[in-house]
């Protein structure tokens, strides 16, 4: 990837344009490889945002040491950070990628423990959205912890999924701990990249790509080893992800 040469995109956001030049991959490719590219197309959505957003008087509560939401919350990833992040974790040193598996395993025996595995795998179906919420409520209550939580910061900040990048809040960053309850302030994104990365993934065992948890990404990556999302085109299907990025 380091020697991937750069893609120079244009995004036309809503009352701003931007331009992003990041190093992505040419010809077939596992759709976690496009991960970075994507990821800086998305960073720079949210600079906008955020911008837009101080404008308008609102304040930004998300920093460094304040980790309400990595404590409780599903952190939904896509199948393609699911295995991104497995390939991250087996190549960490060790001992270090022996205690991260640890934590991994850890949620693992709980969210089981709790009868939660198979509704977050999707072993079982969800019916419906009071289900969903009766689901995500019983999660939070388990209060499991990003298994990248460390000293109180992401120890993979650079390389954290969409759904982290997104999830900015103006309001008091207490109300994290429990935002089906509480009334948190979402900042905006104009942009929504995991949608637009699960429309290009395609089914597996007959279903439609979806989200997990991310403290069960190391369980969905082994479970789906031998199929790994896929590109044959690197550069075609960065330009279907574009087409997706911006709600239609
Ligand atoms: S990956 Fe990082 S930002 Fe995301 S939940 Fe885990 S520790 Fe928090």
């Amino acid at each position: 990837m380091m020697n991937a040469p750069a893609l120079r995109i244009r995004l036309a956001l809503p009352g701003r344009r931007v331009e992003v030049a990041h190093p992505a991959p040419t010809g077939p490719a596992r759709l976690d490889e496009l991960l970075p590219f994507m990821y800086a197309v998305d960073d720079a959505a949210i600079a906008v945002a955020v911008g837009q957003a101080r404008k308008s008087g609102a304040n930004v509560s998300c920093a460094k040491g304040c980790s309400a939401c990595c404590k409780r919350q599903p952190v939904p990833v896509t199948p393609a950070e699911a295995h991104g992040l497995a390939r991250r974790v087996q190549a960490l040193p060790q001992p270090r990628r022996a205690r991260v598996e640890q934590r991994f395993a850890d949620a693992v025996a709980q969210l089981r423990a709790a009868g939660l595995f198979d509704t977050f795998m999707r072993d079982t179906p969800i019916d419906g959205p009071a289900q969903a919420r009766d689901a995500a409520t019983a999660y939070m209550a388990l209060g499991l912890v990003c298994p990248f939580l460390e000293d109180d910061a992401c120890s993979i900040h650079a390389q954290r999924p969409f759904v982290c990048r997104q999830y900015l809040v103006s309001s008091p960053p207490a109300l994290c701990a429990d935002p089906l309850q509480q009334p948190v302030a979402v900042l905006d994104i104009p942009v929504r990249p995991a949608g637009a990365m699960l429309a290009l993934t395609p089914p597996l065992g007959g279903k439609p790509a979806f989200t997990v948890p991310l403290v069960l990404a190391l369980a969905y990556a082994a479970r789906h080893a031998d199929t790994p999302p896929r590109s044959d085109d690197a550069r075609q299907t960065l330009a279907q992800w574009l087409d997706g990025l911006l709600p239609s």
